[in-house]
C-alpha cells in the first residue's frame, strides 16, 4: 500500500498566470511531481524487502533514493502551497516581525533567497527555513532535494529551480521565474507555516 500520495492543487493550473503557465503548473505537478511520490513509494517497498530478504547488496542507493524522492516530494508540496492567485505583496504580522528580527528586513531576505535561488549550481531550491536549534528564520540553498541543509531545518517558503520549474515559460531567463514567483508567493500560508513549527524543540 502506498504511504505517500500526489495532493491536488489548491487552485486550477491555470490560476497563477501569467506568471506561472497552466500547461508548465500540470506538468511539474502531474508528472514530476508524481514521480517523487511513486519513487519514495518504489523505494520504500525496495527497502521492506530488504529488511525481509537480510539483502542489503543495495542498501546506499536505497538510502540515497530514499532522501531524494521523500524530500522531492515534501519540497514539491509545501511549494504548491506557497503560491496563490491572491499572492504577492509582503508578508504581516508575526512573520514580517520575524523576518525583520532574524534576516535584518524584508529587503535583505528577499535578495538573499533570490541570489541563493539563483545561484543553485545544479538542480536545486532556495528556502526560507525554521532552524529549531537556534530558534530563528534562515535562507538556504538546497541542492537537488535534499543537499546543503540544516538537519531539523523547515522548510516554510520554498523555490523550485530545477529547469522543469521555469524552462517551457521562461527558458534560460530564470531571474524572470524568480521575479514572477514574488508576484504570487502566498504569504499568509508562510505564516501559518511559521506559527505551527516556532515551537518546535530538537533538544
Ligand atoms: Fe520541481
Amino acid at each position: 500500500m502506498a504511504v505517500y500520495t500526489l495532493p491536488d492543487l489548491p487552485y486550477d493550473y491555470g490560476a497563477l498566470e501569467p506568471h506561472l503557465s497552466g500547461e508548465l503548473l500540470e506538468l511539474h505537478h502531474d508528472k514530476h511531481h508524481k514521480a517523487y511520490v511513486d519513487g519514495a513509494n518504489a523505494t520504500l517497498d525496495k527497502l521492506s524487502k530488504a529488511r525481509h530478504n537480510d539483502d542489503f547488496a543495495s542498501i546506499n542507493q536505497l538510502q540515497k533514493n530514499l532522501a531524494f524522492h521523500v524530500s522531492g516530494h515534501v519540497l514539491h508540496s509545501v511549494f504548491w502551497t506557497n503560491m496563490s492567485p491572491d499572492g504577492g505583496s509582503r508578508p504581516e504580522g508575526g512573520l514580517a516581525a520575524a523576518i525583520d528580527e532574524y534576516l535584518g528586513s524584508f529587503d535583505g531576505f528577499q535578495q538573499q533567497l533570490t541570489q541563493a535561488a539563483l545561484n543553485v549550481q545544479g538542480s536545486g531550491w532556495g528556502a526560507l527555513a525554521w532552524e529549531p536549534m537556534a530558534q530563528r528564520l534562515v535562507v538556504e540553498q538546497v541542492y537537488d532535494h535534499q543537499g546543503n541543509i540544516g538537519n531539523g531545518t523547515v522548510p516554510l517558503l520554498v523555490l523550485d529551480m530545477w529547469e522543469h520549474a521555469y524552462y517551457l515559460q521562461y527558458r534560460n531567463v530564470k531571474a524572470d521565474w524568480v521575479k514572477a514567483f514574488w508576484e504570487i508567493v502566498a504569504w499568509s500560508d508562510v505564516a501559518s507555516r511559521l506559527a505551527r513549527v516556532r515551537d518546535l524543540q530538537l533538544v
